[in-house]
């Protein structure tokens, strides 16, 4: 399958379980979903006092040539928790969801290995006490994608279109 048709079938697959689901799981995943969320954006405020907006468009978002597969259930289901639609991927483009203008993401439901890579430049202007509660933070968003991995059969922080080729027919949301 090519990477397009692939991101149609987990879509849509993911959709209809994720609507079929009880609604004290649906309630799991919103609890959850809004701790990863909220730490995102605390972590993204390192990256605002590192003035890393300039260091990108200085860059031109290189770092967003290796992001092809890292978007994550956890950040589709980002979306499909508040009935929204993610943003229409552009498979011909470094990462599909890199645009001229930046990322496509919004911050909250960006991917894990995003939000949590510093470039050389971003990395030096931030001091040492920032960079210590950096990689703090860092170690609790994992943890807390991991609180994901353990429970759904298609969570993993090596990327949803990855695990989907894995998980065949088996549902993304199925319990271990
Ligand atoms: S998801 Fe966004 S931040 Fe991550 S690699 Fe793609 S464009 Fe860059």
């Amino acid at each position: 399958m090519t990477d397009p048709s692939l991101w149609q079938n987990c879509l849509s697959r993911i959709r209809r379980e994720f609507t079929a689901l009880a609604v004290s799981e649906r309630e799991w995943i919103e609890r959850n979903l809004q701790d990863i969320q909220a730490r995102q954006r605390q972590l993204h405020t390192f990256f605002q006092r590192a003035n890393g907006a300039r260091h990108c468009a200085a860059c031109g978002g290189a770092c967003c040539e290796k992001g092809r597969y890292h978007l994550t259930l956890v950040n589709l289901l980002g979306y499909l928790a508040t009935d929204e639609e993610p943003p229409p991927p552009d498979f011909t483009a470094t990462c599909p969801f890199l645009a001229p203008s930046g990322c496509r993401l919004d911050v909250p439901r960006r991917p894990f290995n995003c939000i949590t890579f510093n470039c050389e430049a971003v990395e030096e202007a931030l001091d040492e006490a920032d960079r210590a509660d950096f990689y703090r933070l860092e170690a609790q968003l994992r943890l807390a994608y991991e609180v994901f991995d353990r429970r759904y059969a298609g969570s993993s922080l090596r990327g949803l279109l990855i695990r989907a080729e894995r998980l065949g027919d088996r549902p993304f949301l199925a319990r271990p």
